[in-house]
């Protein structure tokens, strides 16, 4: 998938999370994990679009630990294909296990680190972005140049605009990690 996958890790307890791991069996994660040996113990979703959560089952296979993080309307969509949007890509029948932790927004302590979520809707009611110190993972709630995607289920370019509106002074000099594409920082070349 030409979605974006990050690995956070902190160094010092060698825990790792995984945000959007959006594509099937994606040894690149593992192996990463292992060369720097690190135990992946969260995976936080950002929506529930396939090529977003598609490396899950995979994950959760291979590290039957790990605690899936997202919105509740994002997890009660993982297990139905239509609503994960996967049965319109080739027809496939892709079914996650709701999510372990349920969060709206608010801080979260996950590998040993504090972050904070933001309820981020426009491109879906469901969509979360994660903050920490300048760095901000925006799923596609933000993604650089290119228009967001506000038409398909329970997306809202009126969602999205008032999403918009209530950080853009937050996101100021922000580095955001989109979705797909490249990192950039909020507010150049920007309005
Ligand atoms: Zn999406």
């Amino acid at each position: 998938m030409d979605s974006v996958s990050y690995i956070l890790s902190n160094n010092e307890s060698r825990k790792a999370l995984i945000i959007d791991p959006g594509t099937e069996s994606d040894t690149r994660l593992t192996e990463y994990l292992d060369d720097n040996r690190l135990d992946l113990k969260f995976i936080f979703l950002t929506h529930e679009h396939f090529d977003h959560i598609l490396g899950v089952n995979f994950l959760r296979e291979r590290f039957p630990d790990v605690l899936v993080v997202s919105s509740p309307e994002t997890s009660d969509r993982l297990a139905n294909p239509k609503k994960n949007l996967a049965i319109f890509h080739n027809q496939m029948n892709l079914v996650v296990e709701t999510a372990d932790i349920l969060i709206n927004e608010g801080r979260i302590n996950m590998i040993d680190l504090e972050f904070e979520i933001f309820s981020t809707p426009g491109h879906t009611d469901s969509s979360l972005s994660l903050k920490i110190n300048d760095s901000f993972f925006s799923g596609d709630f933000l993604l650089q140049g290119s228009r967001i995607v506000t038409n398909l289920p329970t997306g809202s370019k009126k969602n999205y605009q008032e999403s918009i509106e209530k950080y853009n002074i937050m996101l100021q000099g922000i580095t955001i990690y989109p979705g797909h594409g490249e990192t950039y920082t909020f507010g150049i070349n920007k309005r």
